[in-house]
């Protein structure tokens, strides 16, 4: 066991309800105003198991914070067609602030036309193009859901990136990629990004002030590749298979966090440090949504 006394552990969950609370806050002040409650849809297509889960967390953090919902599910022979004229009516309803589409879709389906389809004002994941390309523009729209929650951790710890050696590892479009140009723009840091490509992955993370992982690969990261008082952000979330647990899996970060916590000033674990945040992102998008386009 680590011993975390002199360590700060990045507590996501409680940065989560806190932002919930605030939001709850917002919402009840609308309801006193007359004015219209937010209004979340969310796409589900198919029974995976894993995408229920998400759906159930974000459905459940729409009721916690009085968030109007609606949850359309369709059977994973839902024609390509069929759901882009789903997406078309939602775009056109006028009372849906904001909604998303879970992923994965069957591998039939073109996500790449999924996205684009969504009107990018009612994007709240903030996955279309014209949303990814906005984080370099004056006035971004909405920000990507889980970079955002990764950018809003560190500002509530007070941990300032301008002038910072920040280096990402992974380089998703969904997280690394995003992440990387908020932490630039935003964040006015001095940001590496590494990918599988990158040759020898330690003499990045060595350098690293803040270093956030998000690949996919639990114990990718050891005590050796990093330097003392580095803050570690661990976005990678992998089930791993274990006995002890009544869901037969544990989950996994990208971090060996028994050697890596020990050197830093702070540290996100897994579970409890950036997932509860991907979810109050969402909220948040859809809050700003909402309430642009009701000005
Ligand atoms: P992804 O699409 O599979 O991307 C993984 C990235 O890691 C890619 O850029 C890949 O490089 C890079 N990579 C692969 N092997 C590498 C290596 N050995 N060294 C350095 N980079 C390597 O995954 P993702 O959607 O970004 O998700 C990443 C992790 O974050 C997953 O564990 C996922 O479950 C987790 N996640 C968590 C949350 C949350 O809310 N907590 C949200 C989203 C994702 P290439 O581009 O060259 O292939």
């Amino acid at each position: 066991m680590v011993d975390t006394s002199k360590i700060t552990l990045i507590d996501g969950r409680k940065v989560a309800s806190d932002i919930k609370k605030e939001i709850a806050d917002r919402v009840s002040e609308l309801k006193k105003q007359g004015k219209k409650l937010p209004h979340l849809a969310i796409i589900l297509v198919g029974d995976d198991g894993a995408s229920t889960t998400y759906v159930d967390g974000k459905v459940k953090a729409c009721k916690e914070v009085g968030f109007h919902y609606s949850l359309l599910r369709f059977a994973d022979t839902i024609s390509e067609e069929r759901l882009l004229k789903h997406i078309d009516q939602i775009n056109n309803d006028e009372d849906i602030d904001g909604f998303i589409v879970q992923l994965p879709l069957p591998s039939r389906i073109s996500v790449e036309k999924v996205t684009e389809r969504i009107n990018p004002e009612k994007d709240v994941d903030g996955f279309t193009n014209e949303n990814f390309g906005s984080i370099t523009s004056a006035d971004p729209h909405i920000f990507p859901a889980t970079p955002f929650g990764v950018m809003e951790l560190l500002r509530r710890y007070n941990v300032d990136t301008t002038g910072k050696h920040c280096v990402v590892v992974g380089a998703s479009r969904l997280v690394g990629a995003p992440l990387s140009m908020m932490l630039a723009e935003q964040g006015r840091a001095t940001v590496t990004i590494c990918h599988k490509y990158t040759e020898n992955l330690a003499s990045h993370t060595k350098k690293a002030d803040i270093l956030i992982v998000a690949v996919g690969k639990p114990g990718l990261i050891t005590g050796d590749m990093v330097k003392e008082g580095v803050v570690v952000i661990d976005v990678g979330t992998t089930r791993v298979e274990d006995g002890s647990k009544p869901r037969g899996f544990s989950l996994k970060g990208d971090v060996d966090f028994d050697t890596v916590a020990p050197k830093c000033a702070m540290i996100t674990p897994v579970p409890g440090g950036v997932g509860p945040m991907t979810i109050v992102s969402l909220l948040m998008n859809t809050l700003k949504a909402s309430e642009q386009r009701t000005v």
